[in-house]
């Protein structure tokens, strides 16, 4: 339970206060960033992490708890970064368990989702923690960032809001589609026009026309694509959860009031 108590005695505020400082400091953004991921055992779960400490951080992991967790590498992504995933389950158990998926970070600004599978991970190798028995008869597939695109440019001085992935949308497909669709072309390529939301992009009720909840439109926040799984983070997403008969699929979407008077929707 120690875990537990540390979480309840780290306030909200000061976990707020800690990603104002990292967010909007400018001397830690872009370029200036420190690895925090040096020492795997010291981990802290309650700071947000860079798109390259969580990559950092997952090899890490496989390679100290190589007894149960492995990296599985899955896929790349419209900027040629790896998409894994971690697989945890005793090796020296049980073969025929479930498997149960969570994926994390779909929308970029999310951050306290990657944060939250990273938490479950930690919680899951610690041999201290009291959930790290559920290694044991569940195999998980933990995807800490599904879109890491996206997350990489929410670090950047004018990307904390990003939410979809960093597909330019300037190429033939998507002009051809926004002609289909009949919607025009306005914002393609530049600013909010570059990106496509992948929880829009699966190919579960995406159609051409009367779509609830998703755009047809480049510039908008829910670009469902120029069809469905044009892009490369769904499509491997969908492939690998289809090629392991999962029992149970979690999706992570947290949110937070980030900023004051700023609330995001759960979508
Ligand atoms: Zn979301």
């Amino acid at each position: 339970m120690v875990h537990i108590e540390r979480y309840q005695n780290k306030s909200v505020i000061d976990t707020f206060q800690t990603q104002d400082e990292i967010q909007f400091d400018p001397s830690s953004m872009g370029n200036g960033f420190v690895d925090r991921t040096e020492s795997i055992t010291d981990y802290d779960y309650f700071v947000y992490h860079t798109e390259t400490e969580i990559e950092n951080w997952s090899i890490q992991m496989s390679e100290r708890y190589s007894d149960f967790v492995e990296l599985k590498k899955y896929g790349k992504s419209i900027e040629n970064r790896d998409l894994y995933a971690l697989v945890i389950k005793e090796k020296s158990g049980r073969s025929d368990v479930p498997r149960v998926l969570i994926d994390c970070g779909v929308h970029a600004r999310e951050w306290i989702s990657h944060s939250t599978c990273q938490y479950f991970v930690g919680q899951l190798t610690n041999p201290d923690s009291p959930w790290s028995y559920l290694r044991n008869g569940i195999e998980w597939h933990v995807i800490p960032n599904v879109n890491p695109d996206g997350y990489a440019f929410s670090w950047t001085p004018t990307g904390r809001f990003w939410r979809k992935n960093r597909n330019p949308n300037n190429d033939a497909a998507t002009k051809a589609a926004q002609k289909e669709n009949g919607a025009n072309n306005y914002g393609c390529g530049f600013s909010n026009g570059i990106g496509v939301d992948l929880n829009r992009n699966y190919d579960i009720m995406w159609s051409n026309t009367n779509m609830i909840g998703a755009s047809q439109y480049c510039n908008q926040q829910s670009y469902r694509g120029a069809h469905a799984f044009s892009e490369p983070e769904a499509k491997f997403h969908a492939d690998y959860m289809l090629g392991k008969r999962f029992r149970n699929f979690i999706r992570v979407h947290l949110t937070l009031p980030i900023r004051t008077n700023h609330i995001f929707g759960v979508s």
